[in-house]
């Protein structure tokens, strides 16, 4: 059913505590935790708990949590005090922009300098 938890998924196995992760927040309906490869300084994925696959794919189905991972990566990024320098949140959508795990997730990224993209 949609949201429910996919067996096959790595991060529904790290909400269900599975699959290991450094968690900095979480909330009853995300989970904040760093990226085992991290490409800034600050580098935290915020992932709804509910399974999407993508960000569309999430608001379309969950408006208020779509609203909360947003909130909850600005929250990352006040609490890593990168929210005065500033820091990019990023929804990979798709194996063409470079999507991996098809779980909705958001990137915080903050704390080098960060070439504009658009
Ligand atoms: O947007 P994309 O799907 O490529 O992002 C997936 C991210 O999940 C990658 O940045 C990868 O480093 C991260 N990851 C992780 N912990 C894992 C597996 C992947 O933080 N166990």
């Amino acid at each position: 059913m949609a949201g429910e938890p996919q067996a096959d998924c790595l991060f529904c196995k790290i909400v269900a505590g599975e699959v290991p992760a450094t968690i900095v927040r979480e909330t009853e309906t995300t989970v904040a935790f760093r990226d085992i490869s991290p490409q800034a300084p600050t580098h935290v994925l915020v992932i709804p708990k509910v399974h999407y696959a993508n960000a569309g794919e999430l608001a379309a189905a969950e408006p208020r949590i779509a609203g909360e991972v947003l909130s909850e990566a600005a929250a990352v990024a006040a609490d890593e005090k990168v929210d005065a320098t500033g820091y990019r949140i990023i929804f990979n959508t798709g194996p063409g922009a470079g999507q991996t795990v098809f779980h909705a997730h958001a990137h915080v990224l903050g704390g080098r300098d960060l070439q504009r993209l658009v």
